[in-house]
């Protein structure tokens, strides 16, 4: 078998990433399939119990989702919960830190610790073969004890299904393409989705003069305010995860209401669950507002309905109202992307997320773990290193 997954490319922005690729037939303990901050933060807690994973990454550089994110995106989490293992953002980071501020820190964490990343290794799949595993990276093979799925849930823009989709006038994107705000000066746009992107991308609209903004809902969800009377909310995410549920929707549903008030008035639905319900059971993350409810109460963004169908430049609306936009924005989310790396396993499920059965291995193949696929209340950097401490003392003990 040959294990030869061709150069090390090993370099980040002048970073130079550990060591080399090991000698063909050598089998890795542990590779970790994606450098992101799930894989980073694996790779972390795999050296404190004495393994050395090898890392591959598609990209060419570290933090290559954050960086192809767009330029005025900030995360949603605050900076005290929202870093990698041991180390802080610098002292003047703001309490959310922006794209650049996340790359900068991935950049950081990837230096300090030299990890042994291959950049420019896209893993087309991985397959169970007795024991072990067999990962295939353009054409060649790496064989490992243990595989990390750490590719990220965001992996790949989800795709609308809408009739007459195809037949739109105007410009159609995912919000991962949304861009720069001001390129939307003075044109209608359509933002279709409610959830975490639909108000990342009303945020910024409400931020430029546009014309018309529309957003299209099917189901409602409760919002969470960034700041409330000053104070980051979500500071105190790490006591509400620590809540039974139900609190945590209560809580969630009472800081709604003091910041915005009824969102009924503003054509907002009534959520059937709580937020952090939702979260559990459906992994929807919360949407945050950031100056779209503002718009919804000026009348620059208007609340509609779910889409009916398209027709050329014209969207009809199942709440009667046909529209006119210049943008279509598809803020409905991501899917993982696994579904061909891991075609072969039978463990996705219809989503195409992996189906955990303890934790996050996949019981009947003891070997292969996953980290990064589950949001939480407090944030994905917490979550991955709750997720990545417990299947390093898994590994180890393997
Ligand atoms: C718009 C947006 C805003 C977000 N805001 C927040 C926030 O405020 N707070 C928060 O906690 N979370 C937030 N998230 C969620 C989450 O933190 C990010 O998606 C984060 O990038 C996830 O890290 P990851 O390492 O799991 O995945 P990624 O960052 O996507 O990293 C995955 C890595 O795997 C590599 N890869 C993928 N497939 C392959 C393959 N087949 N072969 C080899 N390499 C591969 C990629 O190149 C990439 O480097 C946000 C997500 C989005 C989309």
């Amino acid at each position: 078998m040959i294990c030869n997954v061709g150069p090390t490319v090993a370099r980040t922005h002048g970073i130079a990433h550990g060591e080399p690729m090991k000698s063909p037939m050598q089998i890795e303990r542990v590779v970790i399939v994606g450098a992101g901050l799930s894989g980073l933060t694996a790779a972390y807690y795999l050296r404190e119990r004495g393994i050395d994973p090898l890392l591959l990454d598609r990209a060419e550089v570290v933090g290559s989702s954050w960086r192809a994110r767009h330029s005025q995106l900030s995360l949603n989490t605050h900076r005290s919960v929202s870093h990698l293992p041991g180390l802080k953002y610098p002292a003047k980071t703001s309490a959310f830190p922006k794209r650049d501020d996340v790359v900068r820190h991935l950049e950081d964490f990837a230096r300090k610790h030299a990890f042994r990343i291959s950049h420019g290794k896209d893993v087309t799949s991985i397959r169970h073969l007795d024991s072990r595993y067999e990962i295939e990276v353009g054409g060649n093979k790496v064989v490992a004890d243990n595989v990390v799925v750490a590719c990220g849930r965001d992996n790949k823009p989800g795709e609308l299904d809408i009739e007459g989709l195809e037949s739109f006038q105007g410009t159609r994107l995912h919000a991962a393409a949304f861009g720069d705000a001001k390129q939307y000066l003075g044109k209608g746009v359509l933002v279709v989705g409610g959830g975490n992107s639909g108000f990342d991308v009303v945020n910024h609209l409400s931020r430029v003069r546009t014309a018309n903004v529309w957003l299209s809902v099917r189901s409602g969800s409760n919002i969470l305010p960034k700041r409330l009377r000053g104070i980051a909310v979500h500071r105190f995410s790490p006591l509400m995860e620590r809540l039974p549920i139900w609190a945590s929707d209560a809580g969630i549903r009472i800081a709604e209401r003091i910041a915005f008030g009824d969102l009924r008035k503003v054509g907002l639905p009534i959520p059937s669950i709580g937020a952090a319900t939702r979260l559990r059971r459906e992994q929807i993350a919360i949407p945050v507002d950031d100056g779209a409810i503002q718009s919804m109460k000026d009348g620059r963004t208007v609340v509609v309905a779910e889409i009916l169908r398209i027709d050329g430049a014209k969207v009809y609306f199942a709440d009667g109202r046909i529209e006119e936009p210049e943008y279509l924005i598809d803020a409905t989310g991501y899917t993982s992307g696994l579904t061909i790396m891991l075609s072969e396993l039978g463990i996705l499920n219809c989503k195409g997320n992996p189906q955990f059965v303890e934790q996050n291995a996949a019981k009947q193949l003891p070997g292969l773990w996953f980290v990064g696929m589950k949001p939480s209340l407090v944030s994905y950097f917490d979550s991955a290193s709750r997720e990545a401490r417990a299947l390093a003392s898994a590994i180890a003990q393997r």
